[in-house]
């Protein structure tokens, strides 16, 4: 049986956010068609319809964290893609939360391309301006044919451009990079466009993890049918170092593997100078037999 949930339940967020107020916003998703993703599709026998919580919950619940003395921590403002809702109700909660909670370390939310490219950049000023410090976008790849496979509802232009925009108002991007996201087939495209995409961008940070297929997706479907060949977990790091070495020199993001679907932890706060460092290490991992020889992780729950 799968439940309904109202959108204050089903709260994902960051595994750099792990330590913040969760303030849900918005839930589900407003897209919901990436192939790979089952978030809001069942995975845990709940099921969430896209909506924008009530603006008196959410204020009501960061007076709940104001009084209960949660001050001094960041805030995440949870949800798929918080950046859907209207600019005003954004900037209304941000303000609260900024008037509210004392010393907040960060204000952070999710945001898909599409919904920043609807925003203008007098909007995106308002949310920085308010004190919305970073958000995080599923890049996932810069291959507009990937993009276009996994129905992600964006290509390589528009990621630029939405990233560009969000980096002009001056609010910070975290971007995520997906290994293993085009198959065996389109590895070669995966880490060329994604490199160059990266390069044309220079988002503050970009963040892997490693395409690992749940079920309830249809790329599962698409697997179990013989039509997507997953990339063993070396493959992976293969990937992984062929775009960090295609990137342009001047490059200086901050380079995380910080997720549990990654096969090694690996961190640059510039790769522009850690970058022959970066690769070397990956080389390492590369050429030891025990992760040559090490089965892929299929996680069932993230
Ligand atoms: S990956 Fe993000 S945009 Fe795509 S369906 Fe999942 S939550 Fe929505």
């Amino acid at each position: 049986m799968v439940i309904k949930s109202p959108p204050s339940q089903i709260i994902i967020r960051p595994p750099v956010e792990a330590y913040s107020v969760l303030i849900a916003v918005t839930g589900g998703c407003n897209w919901n068609r990436c192939r790979f993703c089952g978030t809001y599709k069942g995975i845990y026998g709940i099921t969430q319809d896209y909506a924008i919580r009530p603006i008196e919950e959410v204020l009501k619940d960061i007076d709940h964290y104001a009084e209960k003395n949660f001050h001094g921590y960041p805030v995440f403002l949870a949800g798929g893609n918080p950046t859907s809702a209207p600019t005003d109700y954004l900037v209304k909660i941000i303000k609260h939360i900024r008037l509210r909670m004392k010393n907040v370390q960060r204000i952070s939310c999710y945001a898909k391309a599409l919904d920043i490219l609807r925003k203008t950049d007098e909007d995106l000023k308002r949310l920085a301006n308010a004190g919305l410090d970073i958000v995080y976008m599923g890049l996932e790849s810069g291959s507009s044919e990937i993009l276009r496979m996994m129905k992600k509802g964006t290509n390589a232009e528009s990621m630029i451009k939405a990233g560009k925009k969000v980096l002009n108002s001056g609010i910070k991007l975290s971007l995520y990079i997906m290994l293993g996201l085009g198959g065996k087939r389109l590895s070669e495209e995966h880490v060329k466009e994604t490199a160059s995409v990266l390069t044309e961008i220079n988002p503050t940070i970009f963040r892997f993890r490693t395409l690992n297929i749940m079920p309830n997706t249809p790329l599962w479907e698409d697997w179990k049918r013989g039509d997507f060949e997953l990339l063993s977990p070396v493959e992976c790091l293969i990937e992984e170092r062929e775009i960090v070495a295609n990137l342009g020199d001047d490059v200086t993001s901050q380079v995380f593997n910080d997720h549990v679907s990654n096969y090694c932890s690996l961190e640059s706060l510039n790769i522009k100078n850690d970058r022959d460092a970066f690769i070397k290490t990956l080389d390492t991992y590369i050429n030891d037999p025990r992760i040559q020889n090490l089965p892929r992780k299929n996680l069932t729950r993230m």
